[in-house]
């Protein structure tokens, strides 16, 4: 019997330097720590709380190393800023169409999925063309309704 070959399971690097060349920059560790940071607590840290995640096991990275790492895979679309009011910008891995919910009591960032039909229920006026769409939820996470 032949052993079935997984072509697509060769060992490297992953998607992210590919991603980053495709986009001009270069592979740095720098760029790997902050991006697997990023995938590792998903909760839309801010640059400062990216930083001192990044230092536990970088020691000697900066902060303006990570600002120019969060810049690189921003423009890389791996991950995305997201703002709310004035706070500081935070940032995003999950790429997929999706919604943040904030929740005003202790300040958490949920992703929420969007429903496909979301955009066909927009109710937009004849002739508008949606490119893009981001819709903010706030209230209470799970956490801090079930405390209330
Ligand atoms: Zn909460
Ligand atoms: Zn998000």
């Amino acid at each position: 019997m032949d052993a079935v070959k997984h072509p697509k399971r060769e060992k490297h690097d992953g998607p992210l330097n590919e991603r980053l060349a495709t986009s001009g920059f270069r592979f740095t560790p720098q760029r790997q720590h902050v991006y697997d940071v990023l995938l590792g607590d998903r909760n839309h840290p801010t640059a400062e709380e990216v930083f001192i995640r990044a230092k536990k096991g970088m020691a000697d990275i900066s902060i303006a190393t990570v600002y120019n790492c969060l810049d690189a895979l921003v423009k890389c679309d791996l991950v995305k800023q997201v703002n709310l009011d004035r706070d500081a910008t935070r940032y995003c891995p999950n790429m997929t169409e999706h919604s943040h919910f904030y929740c005003d009591e202790c300040g958490d960032i949920h992703d929420i999925a969007l429903p496909a039909t979301t955009q066909a229920n927009l109710n937009l006026p004849r002739g508008f063309r949606v490119k893009q769409y981001e819709i903010s939820l706030r209230g209470l996470c799970r956490d801090c309704a079930a405390k209330q």
